[in-house]
């Protein structure tokens, strides 16, 4: 029997999407984001299936130093940087790049400036997100000191990042893209600014590197869309089992606090998966889950280590049966809009009790 909750990993799904990548961005290079332990789907095997990928970029030093020391050589950029010392000390070790946001972080390459070793930095423009990097005169000011430090490898690389890329009809991707555009047009380094959903939703963005994450999963940017879509298939498929099949009587409620009562007779399954598992716990009834392949609803409250679904449609269903929770045949993308989320915090979600595996129970 195939154990509880578990998720089967699509490492050949997730070549097709980086084919797919290349297909909507044919002369640029890709840096693969990885970060999140690659958005929850484990960061080596990731990597391992995407050595076409020309880098990784992950949010933070330690995730850098993990794939380093899983003996991956591509480049590799922390997209946060470091805060310290001892933080820029293990990209050096490690030979990372490093994105570079905040003066502080000047200040502290300034001190390293004897330093025999050369640091790859992409320095980074705030257009609009407002969350890191330099904005307007700020960033040519940047761009001016570094420029003579000899710990810094030159041309300087020029990255930026959407804040609305998303939204189609949002003309600030437009006013971002211009203004990164305005700033670095003197400067010969290499330029990075579009995320999976610039790279399908803004075709004509000019950057020598995209960044694609969640494409590379095989989901959508877009809302209301699927990766099928835009020609991606899932890389996550995670799965469980019925572990118990019952019959309630009309009038009787299921699960904490009672949240559905039975209209009438109704044949009931217990799945084991949860939010223990990462199945989250607003998902609301209704929520399609697959039983031996066909669409049953959610029914009551998701607990923590189990989910209850209406069998009504499936007179045959049986302990032991294989359920899927997403993935091949339900989107996760129609699971997010019944749990008032996005793909992102899903795939993120899935936690330590949940198996991994690369190839599918039979
Ligand atoms: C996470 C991230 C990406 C990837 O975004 P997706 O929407 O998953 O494609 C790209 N660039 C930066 C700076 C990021 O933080």
């Amino acid at each position: 029997m195939t154990p509880a909750a578990y998720v089967h990993l699509d490492l050949q799904a997730a070549r097709h999407n980086l084919q797919q990548v290349k297909r909507y961005a044919p002369d640029n290079k890709i840096m693969a984001v990885i970060k999140a332990n690659a958005y929850g789907h484990g960061i080596s095997r990731i990597a391992e299936a995407l050595t076409e990928a020309d880098g990784f970029a992950v949010a933070r030093v330690d995730e850098g130093v993990r794939l380093r020391q899983a003996g991956f050589n591509q480049p590799i950029t922390v997209l946060q940087g470091f805060v310290c010392h001892n933080e820029l000390e293990l990209i050096l070790q490690n030979q990372l790049d490093s994105v570079i946001h905040n003066p502080d972080q000047i200040e502290i390459l300034q001190q390293h400036a004897s330093d025999k070793r050369q640091l790859r930095i992409w320095l980074k423009m705030d257009t609009g997100m407002n969350r890191l990097g330099f904005k307007g005169a700020e960033f040519n000011a940047a761009y001016q000191q570094l420029s003579h430090s000899p710990l810094i490898q030159q041309p300087i690389n020029l990255i930026s990042h959407f804040a609305n890329a998303d939204d189609l009809l949002d003309d600030k991707t437009r006013q971002q893209v211009e203004l990164f555009n305005q700033a670095t047009t003197d400067y010969p380094g290499q330029r990075s600014i579009a995320n999976s959903a610039g790279i399908i939703g803004w075709p004509n963005v000019n950057s020598d590197w995209v960044r694609p994450g969640l494409m590379l999963y095989g989901c959508s940017p877009f809302a209301g869309k699927t990766g099928a879509d835009f020609g991606l298939k899932p890389v996550m498929n995670l799965h469980s089992r019925l572990i118990a099949v019952k019959n309630v009587a009309a009038g009787e409620t299921v699960g904490y606090s009672g949240t559905w009562q039975a209209p009438s007779d109704t044949r009931l399954g217990v799945v084991s998966i949860g939010y223990g598992d990462g199945y989250h716990r607003h998902t609301r009834s209704g929520a399609p889950v697959l039983v031996n392949g066909q669409r049953v609803p959610l029914i009551g409250r998701v607990s923590m280590d189990m989910i209850t679904v209406d069998l009504s449609s499936q007179a045959n269903a049986k302990i032991g049966d294989p359920v899927t929770l997403w993935g091949d045949g339900l989107a996760i993308e129609e699971v997010a809009h019944f749990a008032d989320t996005i793909p992102y915090t899903l795939l993120c979600g899935i936690t330590q009790r949940v198996q991994i595996v690369e190839h599918p129970y039979t």
